[in-house]
């Protein structure tokens, strides 16, 4: 099937969409995005990612095109109209073409660009992957500075994800200064009996919702929650391990460099986790 994608207020197929080449998401990597899932045909936790994408808007001094609603609009006429019961969203807006290249934003108004695409994902909550847990090596972070805005520079991400294809696992963790900043498109964290820890927030990582939502839930099942840096040799100690991400939800960790997490298979607290985590969003979602 041919998909439907939107570029600009229009729903075309893929086929047929246009860009400029002048575009500044093509030349500049001058662009935001935003990935929502979606489960029996709604979309997860979409508030939070509206909320995200003001965000990254206002950071890099960018017209937020779209009310929340408008958005919603959107989303769902795009997974209306490609069918979509379980997959993704990707949501992209750019400072748009000012008709040439130039370091400087334009200083005329121009509007930004937006465009929609879906993924089908069929059984996407039930990831065998989950039941497995992922293999991670750690990397070090050469990304740049403001990893907190949600842009669509993913370069270094990509090379990390190819170092761990090359080394056999099926992700990377970034480490800075010694501490790990977080996975190539997720959140890290670590288990040590009741407690979780994950990185504080700051620039040096993206602000998860997925991450907001599992913390949230963690601390209403009376678990411990610690915002703070680990190290690989803390993860490699750690009783459990997990990432989180719109795509991947909860996804548990055994194994860090080639050494086994705990008892290097999946745990308790992080299925459960999951299992938490899947049943709420399912439940608030839109
Ligand atoms: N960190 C990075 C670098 C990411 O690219 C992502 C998702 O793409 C995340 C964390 C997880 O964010 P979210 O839970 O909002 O998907």
């Amino acid at each position: 099937m041919t998909r439907t994608v939107y570029v600009n207020g229009d729903y075309l197929p893929e086929t047929e969409a246009r860009v400029s080449v002048f575009d500044r998401g093509f030349l500049m990597a001058d662009g935001i995005y935003e990935v929502t899932s979606v489960l029996d045909g709604k979309l997860i936790d979409f508030a939070g990612h509206c909320v995200r994408l003001d965000r990254s808007c206002r950071e890099l001094d960018m017209k937020n095109p779209h009310s929340q609603d408008e958005w919603l609009a959107i989303h769902r006429e795009m997974v209306a109209r490609n069918g979509i019961t379980d997959g993704l969203v990707y949501l992209q807006v750019t400072r748009g073409n000012p008709g040439d290249r130039d370091f400087a934003y334009p200083s005329v108004d121009v509007e930004p660009t937006v465009v929609l695409f879906t993924q089908s994902k069929p059984g996407l909550a039930d990831s065998p992957a989950a039941k497995t847990g992922w293999r991670v090596i750690s990397i070090p972070d050469e990304r740049w500075g403001r990893r907190d805005i949600k842009t669509v520079q993913l370069l270094y991400p990509s090379m990390g994800k190819m170092m761990a294809k090359k080394a056999g696992v099926d992700d990377a963790w970034f480490v800075e200064d010694g501490f790990v900043t977080e996975g190539t498109s997720n959140n890290a964290y670590i288990v040590k009996g009741n407690r979780i820890v994950t990185r504080a927030l700051s620039n040096n990582i993206l602000h998860g919702i997925t991450r907001a939502a599992v913390l949230r839930f963690a601390a209403e099942a009376q678990m411990e929650v610690e915002e703070r840096s680990f190290t690989i040799d803390e993860a490699k100690a750690a009783d459990e391990a997990f990432i989180t991400s719109a795509s991947a939800f909860v996804m548990p960790v055994i194994e860090v460099d080639g050494a086994a997490i705990g008892s290097g298979k999946v745990g308790n607290v992080v299925p459960r986790l999951r299992e938490i985590y899947l049943d709420e969003m399912r439940k608030a979602a839109v």
